[in-house]
């Protein structure tokens, strides 16, 4: 999958049985329980507001942040490594399980980790990498990329599961696998020996205090606080746009995270660690390392996109998107979908690359409505909709198009005569149900836009000539 086939793969997507029945759920549920969850806060526009200041002031001061943070890490015993880009950082984790003597890694989800490609280049190396999440580890067998932030297996049923683990587990069974608690319980005594053997685990974290030195690693089920307390070397891989100054600060970003995320006050585990084992601690890794990931981050700095870096991961933006909870995540093609991925990745991979993805969106506002940090998502996309134009790719006939349009927007007397002259042709091509059938026939344009929808046959007159109408009507009265 590759963001440059957009058109294709979301198209695919919407001939996919169990992906529309996924994403019709997520439709339905979502927004009613993220509404529910939020409603309960005491005052939210104001919580929001303030996890927004927050997270711009902690950016205007990343540096700092980030000093003061490793300082607190070293303190306890950590090591800190600053990675610039994602070649950087899975040459340095890749050291690290080298220096472990490591065969056997195991992994929490982290889109970090899936954005720099971790997995591959540890396999390349030769070690042997478990995904613990429930979801990664499916689609790690699959060999698939996460089509949903927080539901990475979003896109498959029942059925897809059973047939996956009948063909990587292997194990005799009496009866085929039918029900989701007998899958569960067969993952789980994969991972079991998964965790028991595992040399190296790798976290992703949500947030980084740098009060106290503190990762803060969120999960629903658990498998994060085994992968970091089992093994003897535990490795922190994170975004540099983490971390938060205080824990107050972080009590802020969590009462938005989980009731936007899930709709829920809170996610099941939240784990603050802050280095390895001390003496007298029962348990815990032995080593402790975080890995600090800019690739392409701090170029957002003092930029119209800047507020990207705000975002918690929260997954509201997605939940709540029509492209998104219509086509699901592969079809975008990158590791961040629906509109947040569609605002990050240009900025990751380059607009060349990425040109269809600021266009599939409506501009509806839903994203930003619901996003707890406020990120501006539709003004961002718009921004990279015009770098895409200026740099001239894949426009096809928009840029003629544009300058016709932008000639009639500066001239009215002819804007009106050519839209009253569009309102009668219209007229004459629309059938009794609609234009639909007649303007498929215009081209590429014509066949995208009224594939799905149809356009209600005009009767032949413009909002400004039945404005002009009633305007002389009212002064004849
Ligand atoms: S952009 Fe906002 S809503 Fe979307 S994942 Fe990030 S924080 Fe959540």
């Amino acid at each position: 999958m590759d963001s440059r086939d957009f058109p294709a793969q979301a198209a695919a997507a919407l001939e996919q049985p169990t992906l529309q029945r996924s994403l019709a759920a997520m439709r339905t549920a979502m927004p009613g329980l993220r509404a529910t969850a939020l409603a309960g806060l005491p005052d939210y526009p104001a919580l929001r507001a303030r996890a927004r200041d927050m997270r711009d002031a902690s950016i205007g001061s990343l540096g700092e942040l980030l000093r003061a943070y490793e300082a607190r890490v070293i303190a306890a015993g950590g090591t800190v490594h600053w990675a610039r880009n994602a070649e950087e950082a899975c040459r340095i984790v890749g050291e690290l399980c080298d220096a472990a003597g490591a065969r056997r890694v195991i992994k929490s989800k982290s889109m970090v980790t899936e954005e720099i490609g971790l997995n591959d280049s540890l396999q390349r190396r030769g070690l042997q990498v478990t995904e613990t999440d429930l979801g990664e580890y499916i689609i790690q067998l699959r060999g698939e990329r996460p089509s949903h932030i927080l539901a990475p297996a979003l896109h498959l049923g029942l059925a897809d599961v059973a047939a996956t683990f009948e063909q990587h587990h292997r194990r005799p069974r009496a009866e085929p696998l039918r029900e989701a608690e007998d899958m569960l319980a067969e993952a789980r005594a994969e991972l079991r020996a998964a965790f028991l053997g595992a040399d190296v685990g790798i976290t992703g974290a949500n947030f980084l205090v740098a009060e106290t030195g503190a990762a803060v690693i969120v999960t629903n089920e658990g498998n994060a606080d085994l992968s970091m307390t089992l093994p003897a070397t535990h490795i922190v891989v994170t975004g540099i746009e983490k971390v938060v100054p205080t824990l107050e600060d972080l009590g802020v970003l969590l009462r938005l995270l989980a009731r936007s995320a899930i709709g829920e006050p809170l996610s099941a585990y939240t784990t603050l660690v802050h280095g390895p084992r001390r003496p007298g601690d029962a348990a815990g890794p032995r080593a402790f390392h975080v890995v600090l990931v800019d690739n392409g981050r701090s170029s957002l700095l003092g930029t119209t996109q800047q507020p990207l870096l705000r975002c918690i991961r929260c997954s509201a933006c997605l939940n709540h998107c029509p492209v998104y909870t219509s086509v699901g995540g592969h079809a975008y093609g990158s590791v961040y979908s629906g509109p947040i991925g569609a605002a990050l990745t240009p900025a990751l991979t380059g607009i060349a690359a990425a040109a269809h993805l600021p266009n599939a969106s409506t501009l509806c506002g839903r994203c930003e409505d619901v996003c707890p940090v406020a990120i501006p998502i539709p003004d961002i996309l718009r921004h990279w909709r015009s770098q895409a134009l200026a740099a001239r790719i894949g426009t096809g006939p928009e840029r003629p198009g544009l300058r016709a349009w932008r000639y009639l927007a500066a001239h009215p007397w002819l804007y009106g005569r050519v839209l009253a002259l569009a309102a009668r042709v219209l007229r004459l091509l629309s059938v009794p149900a609609g234009a639909r059938r007649r303007l498929r026939g215009l081209g590429s344009l014509g066949r995208g836009w009224f594939a799905w929808r149809d356009l209600p046959a005009p009767d032949g007159e413009t909002f400004q000539e039945r404005w002009r109408r009633r305007r002389l009507r009212q002064r004849g009265a």
